[in-house]
């Protein structure tokens, strides 16, 4: 049976109306075939909770409110995500759900149209109400995305159709306030019996002088006593009032609602002095209009002393009660129609800002319905074919987006740690730790993953279980990796008890952790401390210019230490040339910082939240240390996360010492922290899908050459100056590029 989740006006609520329609919703969506409880929702401002405090016979009404089905938790804006867990269907409506004059916080508002659910949600809009036509301009502001999610909107008040229509781009109906969906004998089995002497119930809230008065003269008039309730009184007290009165006046609008279905002589007064379609009068009016009954209603202007006319002029309740059996038999199509609706919607895994481009969710797909389609700088995002997609949301689970917390709970320890043999160290990127650990792995008959250059220089994932293949995957190629398919791979070595040892950026090994979905004794993971992937398009422009300059690359290294430990870069031609460029010579290692893919700028792997064994980067700014020996071969910085990474510590070819005096934030602040972008990077990344590299490296110059002479050969080779001197000719108007 599906469950379904109503949210409306309920948690700590005191209103005898809101109740009751809560109470009639849950009502009639059980007896529509469906488990239905109502959502306790925190929704009000502190000053409407401080007001509800002073509330002092107020334990009737919250009495009442625990007999209706409702969740065991209370949600706040923050928490109500949760609720995706529990119901497959959410409705939000009836009364006065989307007004401004219930102490709705600003926070709780988009949710009181369901922006929480997820997407794969049946929302449905049940006679959703601004108490008026209309609504504010922020009020408007903050419901229409939500109300454009929605996948049925059914208005309560029909004066709000066009509104509601306009708001949410949907076809709107209008139907009836739940309460007039349950029949009178449902309402019997909570309505008190009483033997009372004929009365005249008047349930008003502000009762104003002039109307105390006709009512004391339909009292003499009639020898009827008028009863009153207190507005905070049990709502089933309410209802047997209603039932039992001779007379009823009113100005509330479910007090109107039970004189109709319990076919009373009434009179409803307004409710707002204000006299336009945004006072709360619109929900009577429109109210007794459908029951062609509009003389008993009360203006502003209506003389009192007609009342007493109005009042004794018969209702005809043959009438009202067949229109009544006519829109309720609408309205519950409604609802059964969109409750029993099959929801084909299109789903995105993450909006594209958020994803990793790491591919998983292809990786995981069943029925291979997801397509990898690149962006202009090279990164991939996964585009689903909804024609062949069961939704089965495996895609979600395994997403490092979604599910990005790490479970690893061990103290974690930093070591400075180098390769025993000096000469793995030079041909590393940093220390060469990570060879010494998968030399570990191999000779224990393992399987080593991680990245290569393949012939045509595309960075990709591959596993290796020999020295020779590990060569390949030595040293930092700062591009993003393609891991194809060792997700796969990793899996079947594993679950046929091989030992793997797979590395990469931490969100990648994140996504390899949930698409295992289980922890493995024989998997082992390390990752690395980032800075950022770079745009594959970009590193191929870079390859493209030194082709044509140079001829056919042989090799690439991007950590080179021929002249000492730091960032170089060697390529080598076939025709056995090769070039050594450093920093501040070569446009690549200046560029890619502005070429990240869009998440490193906002990573969710940082410091603690690392899913690997073990985390390694370079120990830079040993210099400043005198117990740290700096000889031009690269250092690694270590953390260790997990026993197993201990394990292998202990177990590979290195020299360990603690790093408790290192200050990591000083000198390696990409542990715990995303970069953030340069002020170029917008303009260059608008320039880049056109440009070949020395085009823009030659738009660069142009920059360079608009700024003052001083500075023009030193910013042209240092982004980071370029940016405070590329913003400031921006801000001076006379320089525009
Ligand atoms: C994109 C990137 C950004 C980095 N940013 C920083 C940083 O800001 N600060 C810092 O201290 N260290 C950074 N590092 C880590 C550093 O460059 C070394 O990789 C690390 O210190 C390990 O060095 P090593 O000598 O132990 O092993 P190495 O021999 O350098 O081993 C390199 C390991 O990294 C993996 N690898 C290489 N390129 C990629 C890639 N593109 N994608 C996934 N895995 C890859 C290889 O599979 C191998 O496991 C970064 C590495 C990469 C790949
Ligand atoms: S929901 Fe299932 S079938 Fe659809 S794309 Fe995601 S993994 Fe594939
Ligand atoms: S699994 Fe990876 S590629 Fe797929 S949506 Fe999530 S972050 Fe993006
Ligand atoms: S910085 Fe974060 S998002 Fe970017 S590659 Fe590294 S781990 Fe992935």
């Amino acid at each position: 049976m599906k469950r379904v989740g109503i949210i409306t006006l309920f948690n700590n609520t005191f209103n005898h109306g809101a109740l009751l329609q809560t109470y009639a919703l849950q009502k009639t969506v059980e007896k529509l075939g469906f488990e239905c409880e109502v959502i306790r929702f925190d929704y009000k401002t502190k000053q409407a909770e401080l007001t509800n405090k002073s509330y002092s016979n107020a334990e009737q009404m919250q009495a009442f409110s625990e007999t209706i089905p409702h969740s065991s938790k209370i949600y706040n804006s923050a928490t109500i995500y949760e609720c995706n867990e529990l119901y497959d269907i959410f409705i939000c409506g009836s009364d006065q759900i989307w007004s401004d004059k219930v102490g709705m916080s600003s926070c709780a508002l988009p949710h009181m149209a369901l922006s929480f659910a997820n997407e794969d949600k049946l929302k449905i809009g049940y006679a959703v109400s601004m108490g008026g036509a209309y609504t504010t301009d922020n009020i408007k502001n903050v419901l229409k995305e939500p109300a454009q999610k929605l996948d049925y909107i059914l208005a309560r008040e029909k004066s709000a159709v066009p509104f509601i229509s306009e708001l949410s781009g949907k076809s709107v109906e209008s139907v009836l306030d739940p309460t007039l969906l349950l029949l009178k004998k449902d309402w019997a089995t909570l309505k008190i019996e009483t033997n009372d002497a004929p009365y005249i119930f008047c349930y008003m809230l502000d009762l104003p002088s002039n109307l105390k008065k006709c009512i004391n003269e339909l009292s003499q008039k009639t020898n009827y006593e008028i009863k009153y309730l207190s507005d905070y009184s049990d709502p089933i007290e309410f209802i047997t009032l209603i039932a039992n009165a001779e007379y009823v006046v009113t100005n509330s609008f479910h007090g109107t609602i039970f004189s109709i279905i319990y076919n009373k002589q009434f009179i409803s007064f307004y409710i707002d002095n204000i006299q336009s379609d945004y006072s709360k009068n619109v929900r009577i009016k429109d109210l007794l209009k459908m029951f062609d009954i509009c003389d008993r209603y009360i203006d502003i202007d209506t003389p009192i002393e007609n009342c007493l006319s109005i009042i004794d002029n018969k209702i005809n309740y043959s009438k009202v009660n067949a229109i009544l059996e006519l829109e309720r038999e609408k309205s519950l199509a409604f609802l059964e129609k969109s409750l029993n609706a099959e929801k084909d919607y299109k789903f995105d895994i993450v909006p594209r800002s958020e994803c990793y481009n790491c591919s998983t969710c292809k990786v995981v797909c069943p029925l291979s319905c997801i397509e990898i389609v690149k962006d202009d700088l090279g990164f991939g995002f996964p585009k689903i074919n909804h024609d062949v997609c069961n939704k089965c949301m495996l895609c979600k689970k395994v997403c490092p987006a979604i599910n990005s917390k790490s479970k690893n709970q061990e103290p974690s320890f930093v070591y400075i740690t180098t390769h025993i043999d000096k000469n793995e160290r030079l041909k590393s990127a940093s220390g060469g730790t990570f060879f010494a650990i998968a030399q570990y792995i191999i000779s224990n008959g393992g399987i080593v993953f991680g990245a290569i250059y393949d012939k045509d220089f595309k960075v990709k994932h591959i596993g290796v279980n020999n020295l020779a293949g590990l060569e390949l995957l030595r040293s930092s190629k700062y591009v993003q990796s393609d891991i194809e398919n060792t997700y796969k791979e990793t899996k079947q070595y594993l679950d046929n008890n091989k030992i793997v040892l797979y590395s990469g950026t931490p969100c990648q090994i994140a996504g390899l952790k949930n698409y295992l979905q289980k922890d493995y004794d024989n998997l082992y993971t390390v990752d690395l401390i980032c800075y950022g992937e770079a745009s594959p398009n970009l590193f191929a422009k870079y390859i493209d210019f030194y082709t044509q300059k140079y001829g056919k690359i042989i090799n690439i290294n991007m950590r080179n230490k021929e002249l000492g430990y730091t960032s170089a870069y060697k390529l080598t031609f076939e025709n056995n040339r090769s070039v050594l460029l450093y920093g501040k010579d070569d446009f690549f290692s200046k560029l890619w910082y502005s070429f990240c893919k869009n998440r490193c700028y906002s990573c969710g792997f940082k410091s603690d939240n690392s899913f690997a064994d073990i985390t390694l980067g370079d120990l830079w700014g040993a210099r400043n240390y005198s117990d740290i020996i700096e000889d031009g071969r690269g250092i690694n910085l270590v953390i260790d996360r997990t026993s197993k990474g201990s394990m292998l510590l202990e177990n590979a070819q290195i020299d360990l010492k603690s790093a408790e005096n290192y200050d990591t934030d000083k000198y390696n602040y990409t542990l715990n922290t995303s970069i953030s972008h340069s002020k170029v990077d917008a303009y260059l990344r608008s320039i880049f899908k056109d440009s070949s590299i020395d085009k823009l490296f030659y738009e660069l110059q142009m920059l360079v050459s608009k700024m003052n002479s001083e500075t023009q050969y030193e910013t042209a080779m240092m982004l980071g100056k370029l940016a405070n001197e590329y913003e400031a000719l921006m801000n001076s108007k006379k320089n525009k590029i």
